[in-house]
């Protein structure tokens, strides 16, 4: 007998989808989550992508999920998971408070921001290097501040911070944007943001009381540059949180768990659901299909070990 039919580990939009569909299943459910509920979209401003959903905040969303599956009975706890072990026909998820077992996991734990690895970044988080515009932007309102990257994340927010700020420095290493071409085209088109691009961070300076100053370094031919800012958001992509799993489940040379479309993973009971599996699109939509599908695949083996 096992504490629970089903733990899902994270409650990002797949972890919270697999709640409902397997809380809506009757299977006992426990959803862990380590931070807020809502995972990387909680600290989104604006969702604007989501299919039927006037746009709305990630927050708002991610809340809205939440007691949709807490509707259904599944539970939601505050822990942190630091292990899986496979005990005979059930797993056994060690958390911060204990063991607690199950007859199927799935993992959906997402991504958290990957670093630039530069000089002063380290020192200086939470003195001026920020990685969430939605909590740290408002520390700025009415001074510069700079942005670094060129995909989804980094324009988005640099379309935020100028709600807030006078001027946003957009640095990105190509002179083209990863981004989608909307947002590249409103940001472009925007008053309040210049971009650098070509140029990458060297390092970031400053004193005691934070930031002062970004040294620029041009790739390929042009000038450095020195920006004088208090702040500096970073947005150069995401790394999966998917250490805890040890040797356990298989994943890719960066950390993403190598389940299919399917998600089930190379350990039968096992689903991984969302941005921490191996996947060509990051998304609230993509992660809510996963989380669908993940609770699918765990009903059959659940029913007749198929896997
Ligand atoms: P991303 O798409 O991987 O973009 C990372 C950006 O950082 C790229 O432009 C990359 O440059 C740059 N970069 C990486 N390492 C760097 C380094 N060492 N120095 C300088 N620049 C560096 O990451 P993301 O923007 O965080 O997005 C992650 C996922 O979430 C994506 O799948 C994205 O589509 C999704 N997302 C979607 C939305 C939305 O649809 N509204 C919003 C946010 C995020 P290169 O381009 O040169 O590689």
């Amino acid at each position: 007998m096992t504490d629970h039919d089903v733990i899902v580990i994270g409650a990002g939009p797949a972890g919270l989808t697999a709640g409902i569909y397997a809380g809506r299943m009757r299977l006992s459910t426990l959803v862990i989550e380590m931070m807020m509920p809502g995972g990387q979209a909680a600290i989104t401003h604006l969702i604007e992508n989501y299919p039927g959903v006037s746009p709305l905040s990630g927050a708002e969303l991610a809340s809205r999920m939440q007691e949709q599956m807490e509707s259904f009975g599944a539970v939601l706890v505050s822990d942190t998971v630091t292990g899986i072990e496979r005990t005979g026909d059930h797993f056994t998820v060690m958390r911060g408070s204990g063991p607690t077992t199950a007859r199927a996991v799935v993992i959906a734990s997402g991504t958290g921001y990957r670093e630039l690895g530069i000089p002063g970044e380290k020192e200086f988080v939470g003195r001026g290097v920020s990685y969430c515009a939605t909590c740290d932007g408002p520390f700025y309102r009415d001074q510069e501040v700079a942005v670094v990257g060129g995909g989804n994340s980094a324009l988005q927010e640099a379309l935020y911070l100028t709600g807030l700020v006078t001027k946003v420095y957009l640095i990105h290493r190509r002179d083209e944007f990863r981004a989608h071409p909307v947002l590249a085209e409103r940001v472009r088109a925007h008053e309040k943001i210049e971009c650098i691009c070509s140029h990458t961070v060297e390092s970031i300076e400053g004193s005691g009381a934070g930031v002062e100053r970004l040294n620029l370094k041009p790739v390929g031919e042009g000038e450095k540059r020195v920006l004088e800012v208090p702040g500096v958001f970073l947005f150069v992509g995401l790394k999966p949180k998917t250490e805890f799993l040890g040797d356990l489940i298989e994943t890719n040379e960066w950390g993403f768990i190598t389940a299919g479309e399917d998600t089930r993973t190379n350990v039968p009971g096992i689903c991984a659901a969302g941005d921490c599996r191996e996947k060509p699109l990051r998304q609230i939509a993509t992660a809510v299909g996963d989380g669908a599908t993940a609770v699918f695949a765990i009903e059959r083996y659940l029913d007749d070990g198929e896997w």
